[in-house]
């Protein structure tokens, strides 16, 4: 079965639910199941493996494996190995885009939703806001989870006073934001930084001497 097909098939089982928003909390069963099978099929069309898919949604790994396979033709790969954070620390765009992602969780867990359901509306509305995502929907899902196990927590920006996520361990003081902005602009007086000399950049401004953040790491 091809995937729109296999979409229409399971909007069709689903029951008219007076208050669809509400479904989550639903007491009818069979509601309950179709309305988790969606979820499952909507998340697994953005990319989400079946061990995912199963972990947010309640529906049996096997259920879950079957699915993965009707809409893809190809059965899910295994289970993913767990990872670092390192793929997140490459550099400041993706701490960048990690930062919007976490900050969007962070207002869809306020609301009443179940944990696909917040997924799915996360990446759709992440994809939509930036114009070259970076992280795919594995990654997204990680974040909240970066956060949980504290490898990651909050800290205020020196530089803009906003809080942002990023490694425990990290040295920097500055948003990821600030990082990319200073990194064409003086930090002390906002003058525009020159192009660097011969491939190498300049360790201070030439406006106001003031040292540059060029160098920092997370
Ligand atoms: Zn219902
Ligand atoms: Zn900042
Ligand atoms: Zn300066």
């Amino acid at each position: 079965m091809n995937t729109p097909a296999l979409s229409r098939h399971v909007l069709q089982a689903v029951p008219s639910c007076a208050e669809p928003m509400s479904c989550t909390q639903c007491d009818a069963g069979l509601c309950l199941y179709s309305k988790k099978v969606l979820e499952a099929v909507h998340l697994m069309q953005l990319g989400a493996r079946a061990g995912l898919v199963s972990q947010l949604t309640g529906l049996e790994k096997a259920t879950a494996n079957r699915l993965y396979r009707q809409l893809h033709g190809t059965p899910s790969p295994p289970g993913q190995v767990p990872f670092t954070d390192a793929w997140y620390r490459i550099n400041d765009k993706r701490m960048l885009h990690t930062n919007i992602v976490w900050r969007l969780h962070q207002r869809l867990s306020q609301t009443e939703r179940s944990k696909g359901r917040i997924l799915i509306n996360l990446f759709e509305t992440y994809t939509q806001l930036v114009a070259k995502p970076l992280l795919n929907l594995t990654r997204t899902a990680f974040v909240p989870q970066l956060m949980a196990m504290d490898t990651w927590h909050e800290r205020r920006c020196e530089s803009c006073g906003i809080h942002y996520a990023t490694p425990i361990e990290s040295n920097s003081t500055f948003c990821p934001g600030c990082l990319l902005y200073h990194r064409h602009r003086c930090y002390q007086c906002g003058t525009a930084l020159s192009p660097k000399r011969g491939g190498r950049r300049l360790a201070n401004c030439g406006h106001c001497g003031a040292e540059l953040m060029g160098g920092i790491r997370h």
